[in-house]
């Protein structure tokens, strides 16, 4: 049977202790033992369904976690403060000094500055490569490679990764592939073409409320083990743990993933085709002039669309923030970093979420200063608010009148 991401969260089954149908909130950062040999293998990592110390583990952040893993097709995975929180440990766990990364040259900028700017500190060296040219990606694996990294859909280009013919190349060279999966959930599902690891910010479209942070690991029992570990586990020793109430909350919010997904995908195709209609600049995997067209259809799980990311371009930052500020003024969206938000989101990456990376490096990934970030929202009438954006661009000469 095809694999269904929504039908697996919809399979669990979790109640409160008093029969609620949530499942009770652990309110509690510690947990007492009947005897001080439990508390002892608990330690040892021994004591299966026994919790120790809530920067470990709580009975909230598994409930999260398992619904995630469960969307993901992955055996488990660990809920962690931020999605950079999901990342960096993930980075750290599997390299040290001497070890060397493959990572695709347009991810989010703050992955971008952790590996240009932090992770030389520990010795860890990156090559950033055209992720979308499979023989680029081969020619930069070295013998200290330990870790192919990319975004399934990139922040902000919409790059579209072959998730297959990457997880073949880990295979070949023995590293491991991990896929930010964040753009793209329930459309993509990277552990079923082959990723090792996928990682999610819950911040964005998974929690779909922008009232918290979080993230996601998901991944194999024995990795998220090792990255739990009280020993040498990343999340456990740097500490970007999640808080229990705010797993409860992403938890309920996550219920109603597939139908947000649908409706950001049907608006963002529809704007998507209307604006390049128009003779806008408009990049969205759904439309067939994008370069990775065919292979977001081969990987996707069709029933929740292309996503809800767009961008257009509109030839300079001085046009790109009076559009903004005026579609803002009209309450077509807010001018806001993130994404995944009921209400349409923009930015302007080159001088917001990608200030990180240089000038230079922005003009050679093709990131112009032009260039507006759309996160679609959940319109319930957007061919108004097409309407209203035309009329928008119509007033600032960016389309004729
Ligand atoms: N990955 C992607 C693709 C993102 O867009 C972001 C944030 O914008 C992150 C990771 C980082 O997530 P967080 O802000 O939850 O730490």
């Amino acid at each position: 049977m095809a694999f269904k991401p929504a039908n697996n969260i919809q399979d669990l089954q979790y109640f409160g202790e008093f029969g609620g149908v949530n499942p009770s909130i652990s309110d509690s950062s510690t947990y007492t033992f009947l005897s001080a040999k439990t508390m002892f293998d608990t330690f040892e990592g021994n004591a299966d369904g026994c919790y120790l110390y809530s920067r470990h583990s709580t009975p909230s952040n598994l409930y999260l976690g398992e619904a995630l893993a469960a969307m993901e097709g992955t055996e488990t995975a660990n809920v962690t403060a931020s999605g950079m929180g999901a990342i960096t440990p993930v980075l750290l766990q599997l390299c040290g000094a001497g070890d060397h990364i493959v990572s695709s040259r347009t991810i989010y900028g703050g992955t971008y500055a952790f590996l240009k700017n932090f992770t030389p500190r520990f010795h860890i060296k990156t090559k950033f490569v055209d992720i979308t040219k499979l023989d680029s990606v081969e020619a930069a694996i070295t013998e200290h490679t330990k870790v192919l990294y990319c975004e399934s859909v990139s922040n902000p280009l919409l790059e579209v990764a072959d998730i297959e013919g990457l997880a073949a190349l880990a295979k070949k060279y023995n590293l491991k592939l991990i896929v930010d999966n964040t753009f793209s959930p329930l459309s993509i599902s990277p552990a079923e073409l082959g990723a090792d690891i996928v990682i999610h910010s819950l911040t964005k479209f998974i929690n779909g409320s922008s009232d918290t942070v979080g993230g996601v690991v998901c991944g194999t029992q024995e990795f998220i083990n090792d990255l739990r570990s009280v020993n040498d586990g990343a999340c456990m020793l740097l500490g970007s743990t999640m808080d229990s109430l705010r797993a409860a909350s992403i938890l309920k919010n996550l219920r109603t993933l597939h139908i947000r997904m649908q409706q950001h995908s049907k608006n963002g195709l529809y704007l998507a085709e209307k604006f390049e209609a128009d003779g806008l600049k408009t990049v969205y995997p759904g439309l067939k002039s994008h370069p990775s067209h065919d292979l977001f259809k081969r990987m996707m799980n069709p029933q929740y669309g292309f996503g809800g990311m767009l961008t257009i371009d509109v030839g300079s930052i001085e046009t790109a923030n009076a559009l903004m500020e005026m579609m803002q003024h009209k309450n077509l969206g807010y001018l806001a970093v993130s994404l995944g938000f009921y209400k349409t989101l923009f930015s302007a990456p080159g001088s917001s979420t990608s200030s990180e990376i240089p000038e230079n490096e922005q003009a050679a990934m093709g990131l112009s200063d032009g260039l507006i970030r759309f996160s679609i929202g959940l319109d319930a009438d957007i061919e108004r608010t097409y309407n209203m954006m035309r009329d928008c661009m119509k007033s600032l000469h960016i389309l004729n009148s």
